[in-house]
């Protein structure tokens, strides 16, 4: 390894920053990246290369490095979030964004962003209003309950409601161990509670947690008695827990809240929509007893994320009252699309562009809708030299809810011969825009549930245009 590497050196011939930039040209140009990260970028790979290079690497010449310079940018841009087309047929899937937004919450939103509103002003006396007071009175007729606030996300509305509920001598949360639930993406619920400074008081077992449980552990310290809906897995055989109605009972008796985390946040009945079964709804539950109740925005209510806490008023002003409320609050994108959501609901349109996006997805039906998208893709398709066929497949709510519920449906099943299932996927990926499939033996499904019907157009273009790949 020299120090002074001569013109004929390895490390010498590596091009310069702006020898690369000036080659780059087109490629940069017609991509989104811009320019100060492109050159950022640049700089680190070949500074990579010269440290691979050091450890005895052979860089190859100018037009590899070329290329591996425009497969780190070509990464790079991918990265960027951009619409992908969901062929996984999982609805609520937490890595492609959770919940698609309809048309008219979409549209919501791009007016909202596009100029001013009256986020916080009163038109009536043309002073300052309240934040979402719209969205918060729809949002409490929708579940039923007197009043309603919004938050970031579910998990947000879990600590503000723990903070504010259990604090100085009454601190702690009685809560059964069989709802020690882990959601995922983090969220875990023993490290919620710690987090927002209420101590866990742990009754029962893991699969049996009897009333009198509870009542053993209320004492002068206890804040509130807490239900965790275990959205994302189910336990079958000895178990058994008491009803939301003797919860409510309860608590009551002892002049206590009951807070249930449903975090799913169905709104309309979910066998009413597929053959899956009954999610509980939020206004089930306060009609139950509970007090306060919070849920996602973007797990099968459909909306932006977001977190909605439904229940007693004086309970809900006291949260609006909290500090940490005001750290939670959402801006005007979220609660143009919450609000628009939440109206789509009360006005109750069904299966129409009209009506929540998620709520049609689900109700898509196999013979109806999706096989005869199915076949009209599949003849679009056909002699172009993929094998295409028309599938069955299986459908999921994803986003940790509903785990039993499999929802029939329809799939393209893709293979190309001479390439992997993985290769396959992996060139959908680079579509533009991405195709995100599945495998399943020997092909690709693309699950139709999923793939929005406007969609259709596009994805054929993306499969057509991976025949021509293929074909070369
Ligand atoms: C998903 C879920 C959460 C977390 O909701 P986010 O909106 O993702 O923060 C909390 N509790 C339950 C029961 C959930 O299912």
């Amino acid at each position: 390894m020299a120090d002074h590497p001569s013109t004929s050196s390895p490390l010498s011939r590596v091009p310069a920053v702006e020898k690369v930039l000036q080659a780059l040209g087109e490629h940069m140009a017609s991509g989104p990246l811009p320019r100060p990260l492109v050159t950022e970028e640049v700089r680190e790979e070949l500074a990579a290369i010269r440290a691979g290079i050091r450890q005895g690497e052979e860089a190859g010449d100018f037009d590899r490095i070329m290329s591996r310079i425009r497969a780190r940018l070509d990464s790079v841009a991918r990265s960027r979030i951009q619409p992908v087309i969901n062929g996984t047929g999982v609805l609520i899937h937490t890595n492609l964004g959770r919940s698609p937004l309809g048309p008219g919450v979409a549209q919501a939103v791009h007016t909202a962003a596009a100029g001013y509103c009256n986020l916080e002003f009163n038109l009536d006396t043309g002073e300052r209003g309240r934040r979402g007071g719209y969205v918060d009175r729809a949002l409490a007729l929708l579940c039923r309950a007197e009043a309603a606030a919004v938050v970031n996300n579910c998990a947000a509305a879990l600590i503000l409601i723990l903070r504010h509920l259990a604090k100085g001598e009454r601190n702690e949360v009685v809560l059964s161990r069989g709802e020690l639930v882990e959601i995922g993406g983090g969220f875990r619920v023993p490290e919620i509670l710690e987090t927002s400074g209420a101590v866990l008081r742990e009754v029962g077992t893991t699969n049996r947690t009897s009333l009198a449980d509870y009542e053993r552990a209320i004492g002068p310290r206890t804040a509130l008695l807490l239900k965790v809906h275990r959205s994302n897995f189910y336990m079958e055989g000895f178990v058994d827990s008491p009803s939301t109605e003797e919860l409510a009972g309860l608590a009551k008796k002892q002049g206590l809240p009951l807070v249930e985390d449903l975090g799913s946040g169905a709104m309309l009945p979910t066998e009413s929509l597929c053959a899956i079964p009954h999610e509980p709804m939020a206004a089930e539950v306060l009609a139950k007893g509970v007090d306060l109740v919070c849920i996602s925005g973007d797990k099968l209510l459909g909306g932006p994320q977001a977190g909605i806490i439904a229940g007693r008023a004086a309970l809900v002003a006291g949260l609006k009252a909290e500090p940490l409320f005001r750290a939670l609050r959402c801006g005007k994108l979220i609660l143009a699309a919450l609000q628009e959501t939440a109206d789509e609901y009360l006005r109750g349109g069904h299966g129409d562009a009209a009506s929540p996006l998620l709520t049609n997805m689900l109700a898509a039906s196999v013979d109806g809708d999706l096989l005869p998208r199915a076949k009209r893709l599949a003849k679009r398709l056909k002699g172009l030299g993929l094998d295409v066929c028309v599938g069955r497949g299986t459908a999921r709510c994803g986003g940790g809810t509903m785990p039993k519920a499999e929802i029939p449906s329809v799939t393209i099943d893709l293979s190309v011969a001479g390439w992997s299932v993985g290769e396959l996927a992996r060139r959908l990926r680079e579509s533009h825009p991405p195709v995100i499939g599945y495998a399943a033996e020997d092909a690709l499904r693309i699950d139709l549930r999923t793939v929005l019907p406007e969609q259709d157009d596009l994805l054929a273009e993306c499969l057509a245009a991976l025949a021509s790949g293929a074909d070369s």
